[in-house]
């Protein structure tokens, strides 16, 4: 998967208006062309806005200037993303959606239920209780090292930097 990240984004893309301190404002992420891209939007843009390609959205807020950044991201844009990538079998999509899963249990969403091998391939099988259904996730069998660069990745798409320490922490 490409990711397409505006790191130096501080404004509207629509109207390149600056958000101030404390303004409330929306990213959304956007499925274009097998990449995801995450744009923000000022309140009154987006209210104006059809979104066609729209994948997920969030509301979010620039937090005070002494006051540490807030979670303000939702489970729903994981899970989002989960069910997207189900099916998809190019390899970083499949690592991505390994990566998520991880996070999903970590946030208690899913339970890890079992392992399971077949031809040669392993998947870990999770439950989400709150659909009553079974999701088998591809192991791709990540290195460390690998987890940690597309939750990194992660974490700037969602411009959430409370990701790694969630995925890769230890405390639960
Ligand atoms: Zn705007």
């Amino acid at each position: 998967m490409e990711w397409k990240i505006n790191k130096g984004s501080k404004g509207c893309i629509t109207c390149n208006k600056e958000f101030c301190e404390e303004e409330e404002y929306y990213s959304a992420l956007f499925d274009e062309n097998n990449s995801f891209i995450r744009k923000d939007f000022c309140v009154s843009c987006w209210n104006g806005s059809k979104n066609g390609v729209l994948f997920s959205f969030w509301k979010t807020k620039i937090p005070k200037k002494d006051k540490p950044v807030q979670r303000f991201v939702n489970t729903d844009v994981f899970l989002d993303m989960f069910t997207r990538l189900e099916g998809n079998n190019e390899t970083q999509q499949k690592n991505l959606r390994y990566v998520i899963a991880l996070y999903l249990i970590r946030k208690k969403i899913f339970k890890l239920k079992s392992l399971k091998k077949q031809d040669g391939e392993e998947f870990i099988i999770l439950y989400y209780p709150k659909e009553e259904r079974e999701f088998n996730v591809f192991n791709p069998n990540l290195k460390e090292e690998e987890i940690e660069s597309i939750t990194s990745e992660m974490s700037q798409l969602l411009n959430y930097p409370y990701l790694e320490q969630e995925v890769l922490g230890n405390a639960d």
